[in-house]
């Protein structure tokens, strides 16, 4: 636990510092190394802010963080996920490599020839994945796919006696090496872990501003565990918070990058957060979808509407759990998600904070008894 923390902290400071603090929180959340069940790194950055905008703060058995604000009207489960695709350390060779079982879902093709940390009971150490040469590689193979089988890790090591002096073993967590940067002054973020510590920097500054400005609810901000390998950790915190509306924020897949396909996904990055309507663990409650055009509507913030295949989220956890409740999931658009490096815009992170705080304000008594009467 220590030394994935100094990990983070070594990680986190390696990275641009910007005199905008709302810059520096999604460098830090993103540089954070946390892979599915290996999430204190970004516990460790959410839970003094969180335990500071909250009245009482807790943790399930799996490790996620309860923080409540408020102590009557409605319970608001708003959920975002800390874990990030990664992988563990499965086996040591003779010769000094490692293989990987991966956390979450990678394409294989995003696995060969890249840098990646491994936290180890020493601190990180440094690795490569492995890559066909192409001076090797015969004509037939150059076009092809390179199996997650056939990548193995390099740690610069000869024997697996070298590996163990890294204090590196089988089960320790892998992550994405890939710093924070802005691109060119754009306002678009790189980064790893977009998916969705994006969702946790909303988490955080909605909730700081709803401190300062009050609101009707009890509202539960849930930073959970483990959502890349089965929505697990939702699960686990919902039965606990049993929530009356339940709000995912995550980062969602643009289907702007490299030849648009509109029957796939149809937000765009920078033109406001997006809302699903449909995925393929949750179909959202329509009155909460109506009321939440109308919010966006009312503070004259873009709303983008998106349906994606192959696709889950908290907030599928969340209405079925604990006698179910109306939810729905919402998304920073996000390039590039389950690779080494992302894009997100910051006027879509602001523009969702905005919205999620309007939203918030808004879920009232009455407003929610509404929401959920299924009365015909
Ligand atoms: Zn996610």
């Amino acid at each position: 636990m220590k030394t994935l923390i100094a990990a983070a902290l070594l990680l986190g400071v390696a990275g641009p510092a910007y005199a905008d603090p709302t810059a520096n929180l999604l460098r830090d959340l993103s540089n954070a190394p946390g892979p599915s069940g290996f999430e204190e790194a970004v516990r460790a950055i959410m839970v003094p802010r969180m335990k500071a905008a909250a009245d009482d703060l807790r943790y399930d058995g799996l490790g996620s963080v309860i923080a409540r604000q408020g102590s009557s009207g409605p319970r608001v489960m708003v959920d975002a996920h800390m874990d990030e695709l990664g992988g563990v350390l499965r086996r040591v060779t003779p010769d000094g490599f490692l293989s990987m079982q991966m956390l979450g879902g990678w394409l294989d093709q995003a696995l060969a020839g890249q840098r990646w940390v491994i936290i180890g009971a020493k601190g990180p150490v440094h690795a490569v994945s492995s890559i066909r040469d192409i001076h090797l590689a015969g004509a037939d193979e150059r076009g092809q796919l390179i199996k997650r089988d056939a990548v193995f890790l390099d740690v610069g090591a000869r024997t697996p006696a070298e590996v163990a002096a890294l204090g590196i073993a089988p089960g320790d967590p892998v992550v994405p090496d890939s710093g924070f940067a802005e691109l060119n002054g754009t306002g678009n973020y790189a980064g790893k872990a977009w998916d969705d510590r994006v969702g946790c920097a909303v988490l955080l500054l909605a909730m700081e501003r709803l401190k300062a400005e009050g609101h009707p609810n009890q509202i539960f901000f849930v930073a959970t565990v483990q959502e890349e390998i089965g929505l697990r950790g939702a699960r686990a915190a919902t039965a606990l918070v049993h929530p009356d509306i339940g709000i995912a924020i995550e980062g969602g897949v643009t289907g702007d990058a490299g030849g648009a396909h509109p029957e796939e996904s149809q937000i765009r990055l920078g033109a406001g957060p997006g809302l699903f309507l449909y995925d393929s663990s949750a179909l959202p409650n329509r009155k909460l979808v109506s009321l939440i055009r109308k919010v966006a509507g009312a503070a004259a913030i873009p709303l983008q509407m998106d349906l994606v295949q192959g696709y889950g989220d908290d907030s599928a956890e969340m209405q079925t759990i604990a006698g179910g409740a109306p939810t729905v999931n919402l998304v920073v658009p996000a390039r590039y998600t389950h690779v080494h490096t992302g894009v997100i815009n910051r006027h879509d992170v602001d523009g969702m904070v905005d919205l999620v705080v309007a939203l918030l304000k808004r879920l009232d008594a009455k407003t929610v008894a509404d929401l959920r009467d299924f009365t015909p």
